[in-house]
């Protein structure tokens, strides 16, 4: 059978990327944006590594404002489209750049999603030399993005793997074994699992609450199918306002315990 050349194409773009990290999760809200753009900040505090981020959640782009970025758009040049630099070893793309306004929607049936796809996968120009990682923020499930960018980085041999998130509550395990069960039949590699919002620890009395049940699902789940559990990452107020306001969390408390569990994951993969 004849292979489709944008696939073939899609290979010679990303050949000068090294790493190719998809961030998956069931459940949307378990914080799969949040690992993501932490990660990539965590892996850019290493001034060698260039690090770029991909936003295929079409839908619900929300790596711009966490990145702090969000009235930035994207330009085209003679070598395609520009990423948005957030700092000189780190930039995005994200369909958020190339919208309007930012209360506009984005109502787009599957082929429009996978065309952008492949533009973003074709097109977008990541600078000169080698990018070392490219993480790929995508929405939750197993939805048309997957399907679409599964497709088109069959044949990347630079696709690492990768990183499924989930909150410790059955509810978000129940969507991951689903999740789990799409990535063995698309044959992707899975590098781990992060355990978001696992406990909070109370910046007054310093006690440790469980905010979400931890049965031992998850436990199971990594032993059944031989992943390793990346991290634990804790409920944290700071995570989410840095989030919000589209600070630097490894700038602003770069001694919070959240960060070093950050910097920890970053050295894992
Ligand atoms: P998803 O991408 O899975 O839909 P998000 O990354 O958007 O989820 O996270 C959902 C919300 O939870 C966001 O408001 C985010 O700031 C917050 N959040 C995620 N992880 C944490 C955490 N560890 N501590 C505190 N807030 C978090």
């Amino acid at each position: 059978r004849r292979i489709d050349p944008a696939i073939v194409e899609i290979g010679q773009r990303l050949s000068s990327v090294k790493n190719i990290i998809l961030v998956l999760s069931g459940k949307g809200g378990v914080g799969k944006t949040t690992v993501a753009v932490i990660l990539a900040r965590a892996l850019a505090r290493n001034p060698q590594l260039r690090i770029a981020l991909l936003d295929i959640d079409i839908c619900g782009p929300s790596v711009p404002r966490a990145l702090g970025v969000e009235n930035e758009q994207v330009h085209s040049s003679g070598s395609g489209w520009s990423p948005v630099y957030v700092t000189e070893n780190l930039c995005a793309m994200s369909v958020g750049f190339l919208l309007t306004s930012l209360e506009q929607a984005v109502i787009w049936k599957g082929p429009r999603k996978d065309n952008m796809i492949k533009q973003f996968l074709l097109d977008v120009d990541w600078g000169e030399g080698e990018l070392d990682y490219l993480i790929v923020d995508t929405p939750p499930g197993t939805s048309d993005e997957h399907l679409s960018v599964v497709n088109y980085l069959k044949n990347v041999s630079s696709l690492s793997g990768c990183i499924l998130v989930t909150t410790p509550q059955e509810i978000s395990l129940q969507d991951v074994r689903k999740e789990v069960s799409f990535v063995k039949q698309a044959n992707i590699n899975v590098l781990g699992i992060v355990e978001n919002m696992s406990i909070f620890k109370c910046g007054k009395c310093h006690k440790e609450s469980t905010i979400f049940p931890r049965h031992d699902g998850l436990r199971q789940l990594c032993e059944t199918n031989n992943y390793e559990l990346l991290s634990s990452i804790p409920i944290d107020p700071y995570i989410a306002k840095c989030c919000d306001d589209g600070e630097d969390l490894f700038e602003l408390h770069s001694d919070s315990s959240t960060a070093k569990v950050y910097l920890n994951l970053a050295e894992k993969i």
